[in-house]
């Protein structure tokens, strides 16, 4: 039994299979050989040895031949390894004995190989490893061929161990099959972490190295609220975790009931909990959990699962699926924010340095016009349908949503000439996720109808931390005084011009944080669906005054440690446990 600490992103525990994806994307299935295929398959064994030994002496001839003997000498040393005969014997054994596929024997040895130099004193000797696990590599191509195979392919339950997974890999992961997954990086507010949330399956990530540790088919558990990862459990482990399943599963049951009361305080004051989604398909997950709108629909998910730029037509679809099952209740439809870790197969910028900084968000739909009038296009035919909201992401000057809204206009312009329906006065808001924009939430409430606060973005700006670095983890800190003093500001600025203000970050789905938010005045919430019966729960647990003090007092502390300790004791007095 082996344990990592990572960084939990997306609650629940799952035991299963592990599906392991190398570096180059694809996976290393476990598979077992009938009886009468093993000669074929030590045959095909046989041949990929030969194949890649072919292919290390053209190169040990071809590097010797341009750079001198002692760099080629590093492929003689790969040749010796290969042409071994114990470990080749030990891979030979596997697929005749426990009739392991070639694949699976040669990943099965090499791996354990590369471990014996990993655990060595020596980092020189250490760093032998890479050799193991670049012939590894070389004999899987030549095995697996054509027949390599991407994680789209599932037929049976997995967890996904990766080295890292970009938003659109995690937003393609077969939903049916995929029950958890685990990255090597990746940050506390990274994207992945928040699809993660939105397919309702455990994730860690920031782990560090481990996948070489660990081969397809082992046992698993994924701990997404300790952000543990556990790799061949014991009994006893296994047992603590099918126990606590169980007790989650009937504290949820304990919760149903909470779906059709409202989100309302102990002294009536109705706090409106919203839904965030990424894809379509979520918005049921808002109705089956009573939420009162959608808070935050980030559209730019559409472009992430597709090879080409959306049409009109498939963003209207997306939007009416939505707009309509929520009927009455507000769908905050965002316009694109892409660039940063969200890079769909488009054209990147070119000065891609510094993405979070860079061209991303609504610079990007700016300088894009024709794609964002598109999408503008439709969100505007879809506001007929229903209760929709328009909201522009990163806005940080008051030119920039100028810009913004002067599109918008032109775009309903354009469809009235076309005689296509839509409102004409749909709200129209924008996210406050930089620092300049809290700053100047006095001045942008008198042209926007909404705002909406976005902490993911705006602890990353303020306190000059990547939200998807894991090695900077400990720095992202949702109640750092200087984010709480941004949020105060906006909320503040809010309430004077009285323009309605929410919260769709991932700090407001988190009960640690409600009563402190609650404090601040925040009435509006827009969470991870999963996430609304606990906020709820508290919500009609607590008085806004209680509320109100404990904020003053959070105000006043000077370290985010301090804040934390502080919110889990006043928590406590009205549940009995809240995760982060
Ligand atoms: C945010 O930054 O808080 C936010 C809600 O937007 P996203 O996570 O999509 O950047
Ligand atoms: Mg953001």
């Amino acid at each position: 039994m082996q344990k990592l600490q990572g960084i939990a992103v997306s609650p629940g525990a799952v035991i299963g299979e592990a599906l392991v994806m190398d570096t180059e994307g694809f996976r290393i299935p476990r598979r077992f050989v009938a009886r009468d295929a093993v000669v074929d398959e030590l045959e095909r064994f046989n041949k990929a040895v030969t194949a890649a030994a072919v292919e290390i002496a053209h190169h040990r001839e071809t590097v010797s031949a341009e750079l001198g003997e002692k760099y080629g000498a590093i492929f003689e040393a790969h040749l010796q390894m290969l042409q071994d005969s114990r470990l080749r014997g030990e891979v030979e054994e596997l697929i005749r004995q426990r009739h392991y596929s070639p694949e699976y024997a040669v990943s099965h040895v090499l791996r354990r190989y590369a471990q014996v130099f990993q655990r060595l004193e020596s980092s020189h000797l250490a760093e032998r490893a890479n050799d193991i696990f670049d012939i590894e590599k070389r004999l899987l191509r030549h095995l697996l061929g054509r027949r390599r195979e991407g994680i789209s392919r599932l037929t049976s339950p997995v967890l996904v161990l990766a080295h890292n997974l970009t938003p659109s890999e995690t937003s393609n992961l077969d939903r049916r099959f995929v029950r958890g997954f685990v990255t090597e990086i990746g940050g506390p507010g990274s994207h992945t972490a928040i699809v993660a949330e939105a397919l309702e399956i455990p994730a860690v990530v920031g782990t560090g190295p481990f996948l070489t540790d660990v081969s397809g088919g082992e046992t698993v558990i994924i701990d997404g609220d300790q952000g543990l990862v556990i790799l061949s459990p014991d009994e006893e482990t296994l047992a603590q975790y099918r126990r606590e399943a169980e007790e989650k599963r009937i504290q949820a049951t304990r919760l149903e009931p909470l779906r059709d009361l409202p989100a309302e305080t102990r002294d009536n004051v109705r706090i409106e909990l919203l839904g965030n989604i990424e894809f379509p398909y979520e918005v049921d997950h808002c109705v089956d959990r009573g939420a009162d709108g959608v808070g935050l629909y980030r559209t730019e998910f559409l472009y992430l699962g597709a090879e080409t730029e959306p049409t009109e037509e498939i963003h209207y679809q997306a939007y009416s699926r939505v707009v309509q099952a929520m009927g009455k209740r507000p769908v905050v439809i965002r316009t694109f924010d892409l660039g940063a870790d969200k890079m769909p197969n488009m054209p990147h910028p070119e000065d891609n340095r510094n993405p979070c900084l860079g061209l991303r968000s609504i610079r990007l739909a700016l300088r894009n016009l024709p794609v964002f009038r598109t999408q503008l296009r439709a969100v505007l035919r879809a506001s007929v349908l229903g209760n929709v909201h328009i909201m522009f992401p990163l806005v940080s000057t008051l030119l920039e949503l100028r810009q913004a809204k002067m599109v918008l206009a032109d775009v309903m312009e354009d469809l009235q000439e076309h005689n296509l329906p839509f409102n004409r006065d749909l709200p129209v808001g924008m996210m406050v996720e930089t620092p300049a924009a809290a700053m100047m939430a006095d001045r942008f409430v008198e042209e926007v109808d909404f705002l909406s606060i976005g902490t993911n973005d705006l602890i990353q700006y303020t306190l000059a931390v990547d939200r998807a670095n894991k090695d900077v983890g400990g720095l992202y800190n949702p109640v750092d005084p200087a984010v709480l003093r941004l949020i105060a500001m906006a909320i503040e600025a809010a309430d004077r011009k009285q323009v309605p203000i929410s919260m769709c970050g991932q700090m407001s789905g988190s009960p640690l944080y409600t009563i402190l938010l609650l404090g601040m005045g925040l009435r509006r919430f827009s969470v991870t669906p999963s996430a609304i019966p606990e906020v709820k729960n508290l919500c009609r647990r607590v008085t806004i005054p209680e509320c109100q003090i404990v904020a003053e007092r959070v105000m006043t502390m000077e370290n985010a440690r301090d804040v934390k300790n502080y919110l889990k004791e006043e928590v406590k007095k009205y549940v009995e446990e809240v995760a982060e």
